[in-house]
């Protein structure tokens, strides 16, 4: 298992919106598969949603079977400021990938460390959702490579 921490983010990635809460297809194999490649106490969330609220997405998705049981106590990203700043989730930001949707949110100094993923959309809003996005398993294919470079 790769020395590396994963950190995800969760609107547009793993879900559409912590009001809307879809899960993006696919998402049990994603996190199970991010569980083999890095081991569950290397994965975290970095979220602009709050703990609180995290927790009460994550508890759903785990009741309705879209998460796996240990996903309710992954470990959350406190941070403060502007932006996603790796140095959060590890001093040493060589061993933080972070999967966003939103590039703005990374450090300028930082993003060669993020995996930008499509924004999975809303159905209720004027775009309709992707049912054939397949971009965990791009996502899943890009995390390979970072582990065997
Ligand atoms: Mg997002």
């Amino acid at each position: 298992m790769a020395d590396l921490i994963l950190a995800l983010d969760l609107e547009g990635v793993l879900i559409t919106n912590a009001v809307s809460q879809f899960p993006r297809p696919g998402l049990m194999r994603f996190i199970e598969e991010c569980e083999a490649l890095f081991g569950r106490e290397n994965i975290c969330i970095f979220t602009t949603v709050d703990e609180t609220r995290f927790r009460e997405v994550a508890t759903r998705l785990v009741q309705d079977n879209f998460a796996p049981q240990w996903f309710s106590s992954i470990r959350y990203i406190e941070w403060v400021g502007e932006h996603k700043d790796l140095r959060f989730v590890d001093d040493d930001i060589s061993k933080v990938i972070i999967v966003d949707d939103y590039p703005p949110y990374i450090k300028s100094s930082q993003k060669h460390r993020l995996i930008k993923i499509n924004q999975y959309l809303d159905p209720y809003t004027h775009e309709a959702p992707d049912l054939s996005d397949t971009e965990f398993e791009r996502v899943l294919e890009l995390l390979k490579q970072k582990i065997m470079s």
